[in-house]
């Protein structure tokens, strides 16, 4: 069995992604071909935005994003704990200093009462300037951009939706990429909802200056052409022949692959909700189900039934096993932190990610949920 079955989704799609990806051979236009635009024109109307910046990855995309906003020494950016490291990567490497927010147990998204505390509690301290919340979309589902857009607007601070899990989501019918009040990103890299065939990533915003300001990061910081440089920037561009493939998987996850990997996770969630803590999905919300997360009662309960799977050919993952906090690579940050990240650590102990994607089997699906009643008895 396959944790993401990317192997039948070429089988799949093999003709139109041949002839797609042949074509951009046949026209040699590797960088910036005409499938790059018309690529963000059907992603910034899909997610009902005015503009989409493609570029090489997901981490890119929010790093384009803090360097437009001119992020940096001596501000303070509010992530969640329990992510990818990435969301907290990208303002340390701005110079940033990330203050880690406790998730919600049960949406594994942050806090958005511990999210104002933190705030209140980094302006009293006075050492750092809140500038940011980049709040993510942890497997699929869209954190609460209504209540995090208003806490921002109270405080004067920019929200970047990290939706890297998310595309596809929605909160109240908004889709994920367009959330947050000022900016989102997201990434194409394959395993994601949206997958390319290689790295990918792409920016969305409503703002057209910072729109143009993005545009200029991912090519060196260009002014009027390319050899006209009038700011430092990346060389971040997604290549023609991912768009192609985008193109190919875009369809297919309009079409049908959404709604596919929710029905799915709902068949998972109606056979073990009585035998294990199954996904919440808060009224309003919809998930593109990166993840189907489970929780389990302690660590070695966890640990034990992943091992029982695995010699039964069922494969899972722990996202993620550690918290930003306990990262050592981000240990110089510890002595600005303002809470004791409880969930955010239970958790870690606690999630077990089973198999998902829209072309898992119903079969597949029944061993697995066998496998797991097993364990428990039932
Ligand atoms: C995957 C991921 C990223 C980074 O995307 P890449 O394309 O791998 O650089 C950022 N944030 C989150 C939450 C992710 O899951």
């Amino acid at each position: 069995m396959e944790f993401r079955n990317l192997k039948e989704q070429f089988k799949v799609l093999k003709s139109d992604m041949e002839r797609s990806i042949t074509e951009v051979c046949e026209d040699a236009n590797f960088i910036s071909g005409k499938q790059v635009k018309e690529l963000e024109q059907r992603l910034a109307d899909y997610v009902g935005i005015s503009h989409c910046i493609t570029c090489a990855n997901g981490t890119d995309a929010l790093s384009l994003v803090l360097m437009a906003w001119g992020i940096g020494n001596g501000d303070a950016v509010f992530v969640p704990d329990f992510t990818f490291f990435a969301t907290a990567e990208t303002p340390a490497q701005r110079g940033a200093v990330p203050i880690y927010v406790d998730v919600d147990e049960n949406t594994f998204n942050i806090d958005c009462d511990k999210l104002e505390k933190a705030i209140i509690k980094v302006i009293a301290d006075g050492k750092l300037k809140p500038r940011a919340i980049i709040p993510v979309d942890l497997f699929g589902m869209p954190a609460d951009y209504e209540k995090i857009n208003t806490i921002a607007q109270k405080y004067n601070l920019k929200v970047l939706e990290d939706g890297a899990q998310g595309f596809g989501g929605a909160q109240n019918k908004k889709r994920v990429g367009s959330l947050a009040q000022d900016a989102a990103t997201t990434s194409f890299f394959p395993a994601k909802p949206l997958g390319c065939y290689g790295d990918g990533g792409a920016v969305f915003t409503n703002d057209d200056d910072m729109a143009a300001l993005i545009l200029s990061y991912a090519v060196h910081g260009r002014g009027t052409d390319k050899y006209d440089n009038i700011r430092l920037g990346l060389n971040s561009r997604l290549d023609t022949i991912q768009a192609a493939v985008l193109g190919v998987k875009l369809t297919a996850f309009q079409q049908y692959e959404l709604d596919a990997v929710n029905d799915a996770a709902e068949r998972y969630t109606d056979m073990l909700k009585d035998t294990v803590k199954t996904p919440t999905v808060p009224k309003g919300f919809s998930s593109s189900w990166a993840q189907y997360t489970i929780t389990l009662q302690s660590e070695s309960e966890r640990n034990d039934l992943q091992a029982v799977l695995k010699t039964r050919g069922i494969p899972t993952m722990i996202y993620y096993p550690k918290t930003m906090s306990d990262q050592n690579a981000l240990r110089d940050y510890k002595e600005f932190q303002v809470m004791d990240c409880t969930f955010a650590r239970k958790l870690c102990k606690t999630v077990l990610s089973l198999p998902i994607h829209p072309y898992i089997t119903q079969e597949e699906q029944n061993e697995v949920v066998s496998a797991i009643k097993e364990y428990f008895g039932k």
